[in-house]
This record gives C-alpha cells, structure tokens and sequence, in this order.
C-alpha cells in the first residue's frame, strides 16, 4: 500500500529544503504520491510566494503595472531551479501567466500558480510525473468540494502512475476555471489524494514536530502530542491550531486512513498520529486529562436580558433567524434562565451593529441588549476529560489565579472540550496558565 505525503511552503521555500523533501521521500519508497504548497517563508521576515501572488494580482487587476512583483516570483523559482542544477524551464508558464493576469484571470487563478510552477519543478527533479490538480480535483458550481467526482476522476488518473507530484490548494469549477480552496488548503488536497490512492497513511510534513499541545508562538516549547483523535484535533484547529487545515480530516476520515504530522527538518522524530479513536485500555495517555489547547482573537458578544425568557416560546429561535437573515453565523450561544448571549466573529458583524440591535430588538423585544467585542476564546480539549473529575474548576482556576476575568463559558455537549471567553488582551495570560495547570 501507498503512502501520500504532503510538504507544506516552509518545507519547499528554497533549493535546501527541497533537497531535504526529495531525502524524505527516497527513503521509503510506498512513498508514492506527493502533495506540495508553493514556496513559503524562508526566514521570518520573508514573505510566501501565495501572499506575493495575492498582491500581484492585485495590482494586475487594477490596471497597474506589476512587473516588478512579478518578477520577484520568478526568481524564487529560478533560484530554486538554478541551485539544484535542473533542466526544466518555467519562462513559457511565466509568460502564460503574466498574460493570464493581464487577463484578469482571477484571484484564485492567481495564488493557484504558487503549487502549480512548485509542483513542476518538484516532480522535474524527483523524476516522479506531475497531475494537474485541475485535471483531477473538482468544485460544485457553490464552490463546495464534489468529492464523488473528484474521488473517482483521482482515483482512476492515480492508478496510471507509479509515483507522482500533485500541487495542493487547487481545482477546477464546472467552467473550467481555477478555484482554491482557503488559505492551508493544500492540506485538504493532500487528504484527498490518501483517499483516492487508498493509501495506508498520509504524513503531512510541516516546519513543527508535530501537533503540539499549544501554539508555539504562545507558549513556550510545547509539548508534542503523540496521538490526538480527528474529532479533538477538529476542535483544536478550528479554534486556530492552525498546523492543519480543520477541514482536512474529512476525505481521509471516511476512509479510516490514519495522518502522521511530522517534522521535515527533524525527520527522525516520529510527529503526532491522528487517527479516529483510541481504544481506552491501550491509551498512553491517559494520565493526561487534556490533548491540547488552542484559542483565538476577533470574537464578539450579543447579550439579551429579558424577566420569563425561559417561559417565552421561539425567543431562541426569532433571535437566530435575525443572524441567518443576515448571513451570520454564530459560534456559541450560552444562556441563562433570563439571559442569553451569542458569541460571533467580531469581522461578520462589523459595520452592521446598529441595523442587527434593531432586527433583534424588533424579532425579541428583549430588556435589554449590548454589544461588545474584543473577545478571544480558548478551547481546553481533551478526549480523557470525560473521566476526569474537576477539569472544568482546574481550568478556572488556574485563570483566575493568573488574574484574569473570565468573561464566558461554554462546555462541549460531546464533553471533549471546555470553551472560555477572556478579554483579548488577557489571551496570551490565560492560555499560559492553562497550560502551566496541566503540563508540568
Ligand atoms: P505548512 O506551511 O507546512 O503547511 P503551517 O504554517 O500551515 O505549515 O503550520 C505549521 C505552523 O503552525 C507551525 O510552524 C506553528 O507556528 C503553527 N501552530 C499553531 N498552533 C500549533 C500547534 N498547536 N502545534 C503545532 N504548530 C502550531
Ligand atoms: N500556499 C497556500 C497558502 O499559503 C496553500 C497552502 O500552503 O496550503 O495558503
Ligand atoms: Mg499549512
């Protein structure tokens, strides 16, 4: 059986790295089906090929002249060419692509080329074919994946190869032009690949060692996790744990294959497994309440107050159909007997607060209402927390102890996570001691 494996930007951002990939993958040889981003940070200041693309095109579609952005992007790929002394040449695509921007060819046309030129270099130098995401990965006309189409087209297209390199983030709409998928969505191409190539497993290769059980850039050396379930890493990455797209898990969830995230630069550290379950008399992990921590900026909070609102037929639902009326959708809704909040993200609403308090008021007539933002939410998650007695008070308390107001709470009905709301600027404070509660 086959393993698919997919090296996200930082991995491939110049001839080093590259070099480092292609060790990787000659050194198993099931290794058979490669998914790659388009060339990212080199060092912290850098910027990705995709971003330099986004503004590129931009100017390109205002009339402006950007040939100096262009060519920039060109380079990165020369260079790359250059260093690892290859025989491909890219300056017809360039040409092709410069025109197509000229074009307008569109925006998602334009950062697609990031994994398309990668992609051909990467397959020119580990001698495997390139497939064009377009020829095999397929969207709806709504945008929305077709998984049947896609699964069937990749699959028969994989079975006439060997070995192959697939550039991620991209397909083709019913019209034939280019649609990505949002920003990380190599990830879910490299998902769908393991799917269609019912491969035994998909390593998808990053610049960490791993999912740790923390953002990095939060907290301090965090602790990797060995194993994490689709359903407690699908919290996590929802809520910013960002290693992975959150909706990658879904093409190989259906197919029980199993995804190792690993290290390029440490390849010999064995990363973090995610996988559907783990049976509970087998798991190492048990003495560890909690899987990870992960939290993000940019929430708002709707707050009614009305005397009998438990007693009042509907109020819950003529307040939601206010938000679907508006295309906003919400991400918790915490009530009391007379109170009830909706927590939103702060950029769906802003702009429209005054004409959503008076749809509300109208659709409610509540006592009283208010509106505020700057809040960041952080998920505990963990699937042993279940059994363990006290999470929750070891939670708030390890917050408040740090001196940090806690502004809302929400535990999952599936008892694998507990959601707290602090004020932003108190997020770093709270998610450190949080951490500093359970791991130590
Ligand atoms: P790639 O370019 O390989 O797709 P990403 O930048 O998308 O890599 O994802 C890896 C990064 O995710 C890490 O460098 C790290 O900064 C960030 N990150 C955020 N939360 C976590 C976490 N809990 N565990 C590991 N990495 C995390
Ligand atoms: N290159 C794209 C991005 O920067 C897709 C990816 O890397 O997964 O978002
Ligand atoms: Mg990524």
């Amino acid at each position: 059986m086959s393993k698919v494996v997919k090296f996200g930007g930082s991995s491939l951002a110049d001839a080093k790295q590259f070099e480092k990939v292609a060790n990787i993958i000659r050194s198993d040889k099931d290794r058979a089906f490669v998914v790659v981003s388009a060339p990212g940070k080199r060092f912290k200041e850098d910027t990705k090929v995709t971003d330099m693309l986004y503004g590129c095109y931009e100017s390109a579609a205002k009339g402006e002249d950007f040939s100096k952005v262009f060519e920039k992007i060109e380079e990165r790929y020369r260079d790359i060419i250059s260093a690892l002394g290859l025989g491909v040449s890219l300056e017809k695509e360039f040409e092709r692509i410069r025109q197509a921007f000229i074009g307008r060819a569109g925006r998602d046309y334009a950062a697609s080329r990031g994994e398309y030129l990668n992609a051909i270099i990467f397959a020119d130098y580990i001698g495997y074919d390139f497939i064009d995401a377009s020829d095999v990965i397929f969207f709806r006309e709504d945008g929305v994946l077709d998984s049947e189409k896609t699964q069937e087209v990749l699959s028969k297209e994989l079975k006439k190869h060997k070995n192959a390199v697939i550039p991620g983030f991209y397909g083709s709409m019913p019209n034939d032009t280019v649609r990505t998928f949002s920003r990380g969505g190599s990830d879910i191409t490299g998902s769908i690949v393991a799917r269609a190539a019912n491969a035994e497993i998909y390593e998808n290769w990053t610049d960490v060692s791993g999912f740790l059980m923390a953002d990095p850039r939060v907290v301090e050396s965090p602790r990797p996790i060995e194993v994490i379930t689709y359903h407690e890493l699908r919290e996590l990455s929802y809520m910013g744990a960002t290693v992975l797209h959150e909706d990658a898990i879904f093409p190989v969830r259906l197919a029980g294959i199993p995804i190792n995230i690993r290290n390029t630069n440490r390849p010999e550290d064995c990363g973090t497994m995610i996988v559907a379950s783990v049976d509970p008399n087998k798991d190492n992990a048990l003495d560890a309440v909690i899987t990870g921590i992960a939290g993000k900026k940019g929430f708002s909070v709707i707050t009614l107050e009305k005397d009998m609102m438990n007693q009042e037929l509907g109020f819950g639902r003529r307040l939601l159909e206010v938000l679907e009326k508006n295309n906003i959708s919400f991400e918790h809704l915490p009530s009391g007997i007379d109170t009830m909040s909706v927590v939103l993200n702060t950029s769906d609403i802003a702009g429209n607060e005054k004409h959503l308090q008076d749809q509300i008021c109208r659709a409610v007539d509540p006592d009283s209402i208010s509106f505020e933002d700057g809040l960041a939410l952080i998920a505990v998650v963990g699937r042993n927390m279940r059994r363990a007695k006290g999470t929750a008070a070891r939670v708030f308390d390890a917050v408040s102890n740090a001196g940090v107001n806690i502004r809302m709470i929400d535990q999952g009905s599936s008892e694998i996570n507990i959601i707290i709301g602090v004020s932003e600027h108190d997020f770093e404070t709270a998610m450190r001691a949080i951490y500093k509660e359970f791991i130590s």
